[in-house]
């Protein structure tokens, strides 16, 4: 039986992180069992923000393919590849910026965000503001039914569905309308409701033990539990959103202790180190392996490669037909 199509895809612009994991690496890779699973790692789209530091790119590339083995990604059952090995994805943004206005574009709140966070002195490029048209393309060109990704991602998501209808009512029937499966956000260890590497407020998959000790350390607490003997309030404290998230069988009684302010924060933040530290060691043992094996990255992405380039290219020639741009009169 044919199994429906999943899609999803990362920036590699650095270490991936207990977010990533938990908003979308965890989901992703259980459903590889029931869906044909397309991986992209979007390095063109990183230039849209890392195009002064494109060598950094082939780096990353190679730690996140690591990162993906290690959280579950199997290559025998699902399609990994780079968003720079399929064209495409390209032709199908070029066909895509002439169905989305500038206007719509610029109300998208993701992008209003991201624009307000690169600061005065930065001005949006070209590129950057149309990443959803491309992210668009991304997403329809390999036809899935299902797309996970985070929260704050489900404008671009409302985009893609917008322009694949869009495409469907002017020229016919080529795209299924995916749908959007959204993960979980996992609060930065500041606070702030999104973990991010550009926040400086992330616990990545491969730091070490002590590493992960300091950063659970500095972790925002309840704000209102200035002393040991004052009851604290779990549900405003980003320690105790962490143990919901990697240890949900302690989460009544870390609430209970804290609400009667039996253990102190010092203690909960250490008892969460543990626990981080007890799910990131298999995980980075895993990696380590899969680190020893040379030719391992290359061979799964130059397989990925091409057989994204088929299905890629199986979609763009019936996008032509309908568009009337196959040019058989004049091409032959
Ligand atoms: Fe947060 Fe734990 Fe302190 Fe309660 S005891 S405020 S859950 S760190």
């Amino acid at each position: 039986m044919k199994r429906a199509i999943l899609m999803t895809g990362d920036r590699p612009t650095g270490q991936m992180h207990l977010g990533h994991y938990v908003g979308s690496l965890k989901n992703r890779f259980a459903m590889q069992k029931d869906y044909r699973c397309f991986f992209m790692i979007a390095d063109y789209q990183a230039l849209t923000t890392h195009s002064d530091r494109s060598s950094d790119l082939e780096g990353y590339i190679r730690e996140m393919v690591l990162d993906y083995l290690a959280a579950g990604f199997d290559p025998e059952r699902s399609v990994c590849f780079l968003q720079s090995q399929v064209p495409q994805l390209a032709e199908l943004t070029a066909i895509f910026g002439n169905l989305v206005t500038l206007p719509r574009l610029m109300r998208n709140p993701t992008i209003k965000q991201e624009i307000e966070e690169m600061g005065v002195n930065k001005r949006p490029t070209f590129g950057f503001v149309g990443y959803p048209v491309s992210q668009a393309a991304d997403i329809v060109l390999f036809r899935p039914e299902c797309v996970p990704m985070g929260e704050d991602q489900r404008p671009h998501m409302e985009l893609a569905q917008e322009v694949a209808a869009r495409f469907n009512g002017i020229y016919g029937e080529v795209f299924p309308i995916p749908e959007g499966v959204y993960g979980e956000r996992m609060v930065g260890t500041d606070g702030r409701r999104k973990m991010s590497k550009s926040y400086g407020n992330a616990i990545s998959l491969t730091d070490a033990p002590e590493v992960v000790e300091a950063k659970v350390g500095g972790m925002v607490t309840d704000p209102g539990r200035v002393r040991r003997s004052v009851p604290g309030r779990p549900e405003l404290c980003s320690v105790f959103a962490y143990y919901r998230a990697f240890a949900a069988e302690q989460e009544d009684a870390v609430a209970a202790d804290c609400r009667a302010a039996a253990v102190g924060c010092t203690d909960c933040k250490a008892g969460l180190a543990g626990v981080l530290n007890t799910f990131l060691e298999p995980f980075q043992e895993r990696r380590a392996e899969f680190e020893k094996q040379p030719g391992l990255v290359r061979d799964i992405l130059n397989l990925g490669g091409s057989t994204a380039r088929i299905e890629g290219q199986r979609t763009l020639e019936q996008v032509k037909e309908v568009m009337g741009l196959r040019y058989e009169s004049l091409l032959g």
